[in-house]
């Protein structure tokens, strides 16, 4: 199934706050480097599932693009947007920068809603397994997210990117984003430099750790 490309229709003043020219980042200079994955928590509305029309999605997308405009002045804040019907919306353009992850890569400095491809899937997977669907649509973006960098892009979960703040100190992402039914699908398809691994796994530990004292008695 090919990519429905609405990137030119969310690319403009309506939902980019101050016009487009304030969101555009020079990839020569500034390259992407990692995709982070989302979900959507069920917001936006009701659960769609593989038979849904593709204009039941549209509507959704635009909920969804509006909502992330009035409150974080672009939307949508991702760069591509999976539904269970294995459809892929492409919905920000390669060389703008989104609203999906707070602070900063750690090892650049940069923020990451600058060097980091928003990925969302419609769903809520804190409460049930992504559809095959789903995660055709996911594998879609990342494989479209891969040909467009022109070498394998990191994928990380949101709660788990590695982060610090202006300051440099490590910061958590603290979410569960994207739900704890997805972010296994993710451990076969971390593949990038050493030291993201290694920042990732750090990362990951952490919030399993933080996860076992939540999940702990008392
Ligand atoms: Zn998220």
């Amino acid at each position: 199934m090919t990519t429905i490309d609405l990137t030119d229709r969310y690319h403009s003043a309506a939902y980019m706050e101050g016009g487009p020219g304030r969101w555009l980042v020079d990839r020569a200079r500034t390259p992407v480097r990692a995709v982070v994955l989302h979900h959507t928590a069920g917001w936006y509305g009701p659960a769609l599932g593989a038979d849904a029309p593709p204009e039941e999605e549209g509507t959704q997308v635009d909920a969804l693009a509006r909502d992330h405009r009035a409150r974080f002045g672009i939307g949508p804040g991702y760069h591509y947007l999976a539904f269970p019907s294995g459809r892929l919306y492409a919905v920000g353009k390669w060389g703008t920068q989104r609203a999906h992850t707070t602070g900063r890569d750690s090892v650049t400095g940069e923020r990451w809603n600058v060097v980091a491809i928003g990925v969302c899937a419609f769903g809520d997977f804190e409460v049930a397994p992504p559809s095959p669907g789903t995660l055709r649509a996911l594998r879609a973006a990342l494989d479209e997210a891969n040909r467009t960098a022109g070498a394998p892009l990191a994928v990380i979960a949101h709660g788990r990117v590695p982060t610090v703040d202006a300051a440099g100190r490590p910061t958590p992402q603290a979410t569960a984003c994207p739900g704890r039914h997805l972010r296994p699908w993710l451990d076969g398809h971390v593949d990038s430099s050493e030291a993201l691994r290694a920042e990732i796994r750090t990362a990951r530990d952490a919030l399993d750790r933080a996860e076992a004292l939540l999940a702990a008695p008392g």
